[in-house]
């Protein structure tokens, strides 16, 4: 028998060439040269997962054979006892994925060939248009069909549509009210309505719309909101509700017929699995990475293919690109593919990570290196490090100054 190629190391870079703080783990092998990259994005608490692979995940998994993935996977989710939160699930994405690229690299072909080969030459991708008016969001809209984008997500003023009051109105907060990111639920979706009529008034029907509610509404009123929409035909409504309130989606079902995606902030299976089997949603979008990487996130589709449901998974700027290659080879295979989120990075992040995916005409294409067919310039990277910064738009707050979910 020949002696197994193993881990030899595991290394983590930190990089921040925008706004997200990325993090993306490297897993050396026994064989000269031979080495995978996997996403371990948790942008606002990176420290955490970069100490979980270094001090935790790296001392278990050094000497360990490469090509037993779905073993290493299974193990290194119970080996603390306790598991399925982001940041562990984020560490051992990290090395799922490099694992699947070590694989690919190994039998010269591209993961997407791993996982049973394409279904289609590229994947569709949706990206986001804005604005503080629905003037703006129109010409946002215009500009991303002009580059060839037929799936366009609609937001105004920010996730909580505070920038774009009705009325003009700056929201009443109480007398000695604290800092903090304000919005108004029913202002947003008075002003979410109102856009959205704008939109299809100006340019029709043809583009598809979909909209991100970001759970900041009430249950009652999400249920009120998927139903308000449904003149406006979206391609789906995301995040209607919050993961504590997804018992909701029984009744939202029965009261209008849009579609709903959900997931990006799911951690554990017993939060997707009542969704896809009880028909409640129809696009799984977990951020495959806080799901734990490609190992289970070839299960979801899998799963969720059984049922009809298609998936989207979460690709925004705090997806590293080596993630959005992963999502990308698994949107290739994926008998039920349904859209994939895209964030447009900047040329810093082509140079810095090669191999990026590029988007022409609104697709998503691979460039058929083995494995994911990316790589880093750890020294550029190197020139970027991650800042500390406290992050201000997750401190949400109601007009009285209550905390809210951002
Ligand atoms: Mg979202």
């Amino acid at each position: 028998m020949t002696k197994p190629t193993t881990i030899e190391d595991i290394q983590v870079i930190a990089t921040q060439p925008a706004g997200a703080r990325l993090i993306v783990v490297k897993v050396l092998t026994s064989e000269p040269g031979l080495y995978g990259l996997g996403c371990a994005t948790f942008t606002q608490r990176w420290r955490a997962v970069v100490a979980a692979v270094e001090g935790h995940l790296k001392p278990f998994l050094i000497g360990r054979d490469v090509s037993r993935i779905e073993e290493i996977y299974r193990m290194s989710m119970v080996h603390g006892y306790w598991r399925n939160g982001p940041v562990l699930n984020n560490a051992i994405s990290g090395v799922d994925m490099a694992l699947w690229d070590i694989k690919g690299k190994q039998a010269g072909m591209p993961v997407y060939q791993l996982l049973g080969g394409k279904c289609r030459e590229a994947a569709a991708v949706y990206t986001h248009a804005g604005g503080h008016t629905p003037e703006e969001v129109i010409d946002s809209v215009r500009g991303f069909l002009d580059q060839g984008y037929r799936y366009v997500r609609v937001q105004m003023g920010g996730y909580g549509g505070r920038a774009a009051n009705a009325d003009g109105n700056p929201i009443a907060k109480p007398e000695g009210a604290l800092d903090g990111a304000y919005f108004d639920p029913r202002d947003y979706m008075r002003n979410m309505l109102r856009m959205m009529e704008h939109v299809r008034a100006e340019l029709g029907f043809e583009v598809e719309l979909l909209h991100d509610v970001h759970e900041r509404l009430q249950p009652t009123d999400a249920v009120q909101f998927a139903k308000d929409v449904e003149p406006y035909k979206l391609f789906f409504l995301e995040d209607a509700l919050a993961p504590e309130d997804i018992k909701w989606f029984e009744r939202m079902r029965q009261q209008c017929t849009t579609p709903l995606a959900m997931g990006e902030l799911f951690n554990n299976p017993r939060e997707w699995q009542p969704l896809v089997s009880g028909r409640l949603i129809d696009f799984v979008r977990m951020h495959i990475s806080q799901m734990g990487g490609i190992t289970p996130a070839r299960a979801v589709a899998t799963f969720a293919n059984m049922y009809g449901v298609r998936t989207a998974w979460h690709g925004p700027g705090d997806v590293s690109p080596v993630g959005h290659a992963a999502n990308l080879h698994v949107d290739l295979w994926a008998p039920n593919f349904g859209i994939q989120e895209w964030c447009r990075f900047s040329e810093l992040v082509y140079e810095m990570f090669p191999g990026t995916p590029r988007v022409r005409d609104g697709y998503m294409y691979p460039n058929d290196q083995p494995g994911l067919g990316i790589a880093v310039d750890e020294k550029l990277a190197a020139e970027y490090p991650c800042t500390d910064t406290v992050e201000q738009w997750t401190q949400a707050r109601l007009p009285d100054g209550s905390p809210a979910r951002p």
